[in-house]
């Protein structure tokens, strides 16, 4: 693992690590798994193509929980309440440039630097 200077690298924590492997079983066209964090700690989730479309449907958990929470469940996980987002990568992971691309595609230009 080289480490990037400067840029905070997210890593998926390893409950969201079960759930990245459970989307991508689902998701042959996926890619990767866009992680957002969100601030009342509920998870949202999704496969991602190659193309940088989405390739499951979007999957909002909260650890050990049975459901997320009432705000959640309110707002569907609104983007102002979210407090870190990335994407994980299946194995081998695309080009730096690709994977710039999509990121900016899926996650916005807030993550672009
Ligand atoms: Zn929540």
């Amino acid at each position: 693992m080289k480490e990037n200077k400067g840029k905070k690298v997210l890593l998926a924590e390893k409950r969201e690590q079960a759930m990245i492997e459970g989307i991508l079983e689902g998701s042959p066209d996926g890619i990767g798994v866009v992680v957002v964090r969100l601030d009342c700690g509920c998870r949202k989730m999704a496969a991602v193509s190659k193309e940088g479309d989405p390739a499951s449907k979007i999957i909002m958990y909260r650890d050990q929980a049975e459901t997320i929470c009432a705000k959640c469940k309110e707002d569907n996980g609104s983007f102002v309440r979210v407090t870190e987002s990335f994407i994980h990568w299946v194995e081998p992971a695309p080009s730096e440039k690709l994977q710039q691309e999509i990121s900016l595609k899926v996650l916005g230009s807030n993550t672009a630097n």
